[in-house]
């Protein structure tokens, strides 16, 4: 209940910035971090399962990216298809990106990538969303079922050794 009425998971300023040294985090419902990217449940979901993946970074637009960055970003997205598949089972992905405020952007100043599991049942987009938004026990449990996987992920650290 905390989560609805806006008393927990309030940080300031931007939702991606997390300190360096840190790897996840479940307050901020921080999945992984590297130093070039970074993988968070999104609090607001669509659909159970919904992440954001983003450049460590504070970053707005896709052109400021490094090349380690865009490559690190799209391991992350294969990444994170894999392990959403291992645990959730979803029929299809909707994965995207909004630049800009006027795209619909929430967090405009740090530029994220939407991945949202899709399953043949859930054409009835409200309710699931609906149901999802008020079940905030949903967003503790994805968090923790996901965790490990994350945690575990060794294809960022191959990046890094490429670059060293
Ligand atoms: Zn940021």
């Amino acid at each position: 209940m905390s989560y609805i009425l806006g008393q927990a998971g309030i940080r300031q300023g931007c939702i991606f910035d997390f300190p360096a040294a840190v790897t996840h985090d479940h307050e901020g419902l921080l999945l992984y971090k590297d130093e070039l990217c970074e993988v968070l449940l999104n609090r607001f979901p669509y659909a159970n399962g919904h992440l954001l993946i983003a450049p460590a970074r504070h970053v707005a637009d896709i052109t400021g990216l490094s090349a380690a960055e865009a490559n690190a970003l799209m391991a992350m997205l294969k990444e994170s298809i894999i392990i959403l598949r291992r645990h959730l089972r979803p029929d299809g992905f909707n994965s995207g990106l909004n630049l800009g405020a006027a795209a619909g952007a929430g967090q405009a100043a740090h530029l994220h990538f939407h991945v949202v599991p899709r399953w043949q049942e859930d054409h009835n987009f409200m309710t699931v969303t609906a149901d999802i938004r008020s079940i905030p026990e949903h967003i503790d449990n994805t968090f923790n079922q996901l965790l490990p996987d994350f945690q575990a992920l060794t294809i960022p650290k191959t990046e890094r050794q490429k670059k060293e």
